[in-house]
């Protein structure tokens, strides 16, 4: 293990909570090997005694709650209630979940040949799984992020290594804890932690690597990993819009706005980002959001508050860097707009925008933090307009009372997952599939395609009757040449008069 170390700081005290060393190339490289060794025989293993394990772990991660949020809080600066609310809650579910129904949707699937001339073979399509999986995951959410993703992955029969953000390693290490606890086979789920040389490290050698972050590193991830073609899965950034129409329940559509904005300080990947309200309830609508945002609580962890602090500076100074351009091209604050000076950490207070455009970067580049522009619009189908001009296509929400037209908009909207009269849900249907589109990126979280990711699927073509010759075997000849010819034209052209010749030809050959 190397020299160097990094330290964990509380971003809401600013405290040191951890000093840890990089994992150097070597490390991960021998951490790779290591799990591929504890692959061969975990891929033995049936999905009844994978799922055993899993609920071991989810009863373990219960029991230790409290010290899960101590961790997770301490190094995130989030409400204990949100440990509980979001992370526990999809963790719980996601065990379970891929524990029932691992076993059917990697089914071996019987394929029935289209060709006549191929139902003589058996075909059978099966999904085997790929190796060591290196999974290398951003910092909003330690947990979920981390070990929620390689739950699929392990229960397609895969090794893995974690490479968690160097902001928020301690969940994912408490996380292998309680798996070895539970009687995960050693090295069969491995944290190395440190920086992005780490996980250009881990893309050296894993066999499959499952990246969620930002676009930027993204592409850098696709690039580095098309140096040895492995494949990749990419979780990747949004601008998440919200459509208001004019008959929608207005109070719920400013709960569901104000929950799904600033839910983890706005940091999560379909936080709502923009909001787009039908003239005739524009007022009515940013009075409810206004309200509400001024009656939330900000503050550390172990208060009873609503919203939390910025997982880091730069992360704030990159809001504060959104905000301020957009207040200076015209946009308004009617709540909030700075940093929450009376906190120590890296707060920043839940802001409400008015008077944005899309020539601002608050509307155009993913804020990723506690930030709500609303813009006034004529109707749906400008709503719907200036949502899909964006560079971004995650998921998004609509609200009307008319279902109709809600789906329609949802039809419309370039974005891989919508809410209707809801936020932020789309993401804890663990049954569901759910990815993005545009630079969003094309990974398959969740739902069948979420766990076939980890597999190489092989196809095995099984000859049934054992005849000592197949027709197009060798010698080549002119007669089989015409016969094949023949058979051709009598299985697959559409006029009879050419089947009729076919088979005359053939009866004559
Ligand atoms: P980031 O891209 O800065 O870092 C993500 C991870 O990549 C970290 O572990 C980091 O150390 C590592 N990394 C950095 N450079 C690397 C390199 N060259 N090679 C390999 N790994 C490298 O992202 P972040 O700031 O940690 O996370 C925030 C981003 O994550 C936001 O854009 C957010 O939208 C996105 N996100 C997306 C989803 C989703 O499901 N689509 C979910 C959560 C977060």
């Amino acid at each position: 293990m190397s020299e160097q170390t990094f330290i964990v700081r509380n971003p809401a005290t600013l405290e040191k909570i951890a000093e840890l060393p990089v994992a150097q190339a070597a490390d991960v490289a021998l951490a790779v090997s290591r799990g591929r060794e504890a692959q061969r025989a975990w891929q033995q293993t049936s999905f009844t005694e994978r799922a055993r394990l899993l609920y071991r772990l989810r009863d373990l991660l219960l029991d230790e709650g409290e010290k899960l949020a101590d961790v997770l809080t301490a190094e995130t600066g989030r409400p204990r209630a949100e440990v509980y609310g979001n992370e526990l809650f999809y963790l719980c579910d996601a065990i379970g979940s891929w524990a029932k129904k691992s076993a059917r949707y990697l089914r071996p699937e019987k394929i029935r040949p289209h060709f006549p001339l191929l139902k003589t073979k058996k075909v059978v399509s099966l999904y085997a799984p790929r190796g060591v999986i290196g999974i290398i995951s951003p910092w909003n959410f330690p947990l979920t992020m981390t070990l929620g993703e390689a739950i699929p992955a392990l229960m397609a029969g895969n090794a893995v290594v974690l490479k968690p953000s160097e902001l928020t390693p301690l969940s994912a290490l408490f996380g292998a804890e309680m798996a070895a606890k539970a009687g995960f086979p050693e090295n069969l789920l491995q944290v190395v932690v440190g920086f992005g040389e780490t996980g250009e490290a881990l893309i050296d050698s894993a066999d499959m690597i499952a990246f969620t972050g930002s676009v930027e590193t993204g592409k850098r991830v696709m690039h580095r990993a098309a140096e040895r073609l492995i494949p990749v899965s990419l979780e990747l950034g949004g601008k998440d819009p919200m459509i208001v129409l004019k008959d929608a329940n207005l109070d719920r559509a400013a709960g569901a706005c104000v929950w799904g904005a600033l839910m983890n300080c706005g940091q999560i990947c379909t936080s709502i980002e923009r909001v787009y309200v039908e003239a005739p309830v524009y007022e009515l609508f940013v009075d409810r959001i206004v309200a509400r945002v001024r009656a939330l609580r900000q503050g550390p962890s172990k208060d009873e508050v609503d919203v939390g602090c910025m997982t880091s500076e730069a992360q704030l100074q990159k809001v504060a860097a959104q905000v301020d351009a957009a207040i200076a091209a015209g946009a308004k604050a009617l709540v909030g707009g700075r940093r929450n000076s009376g906190l120590q950490g890296h707060y920043y207070e839940p802001t409400v925008l008015v008077d944005v455009n899309h020539a601002m970067s608050i509307m155009s580049e993913e804020t990723f933090g506690p930030v709500i522009p609303i813009v006034k619009v004529k109707d749906a189908a400008e709503a719907l307009r200036l949502a899909n001009d964006s560079r971004y296509g995650l998921s998004g929400s609509i609200f009307s009372r008319n279902q109709a037209a809600a789906w329609r908009l949802a039809e419309g909207l370039q974005s891989g997952s919508v809410c209707i009269n809801d936020s932020l849900v789309s993401f804890i249907v663990t049954d569901a599939p759910m990815s993005g589109c545009k630079e969003s990126g094309f990974g398959q979280r969740h739902g069948a395609e979420g766990i076939r990711r980890f597999c190489q699927q092989k196809t095995v073509v099984s000859d049934r009757f054992g005849l000592k010759e197949e027709f197009p075997w060798y010698p080549a000849s002119q007669k089989k040449t015409r016969q094949i010819r023949h058979l051709l034209m009598l299985l697959s052209h559409s006029g009879w008069r050419h089947k009729l010749r076919a088979f005359q030809g053939l009866i004559r050959s």
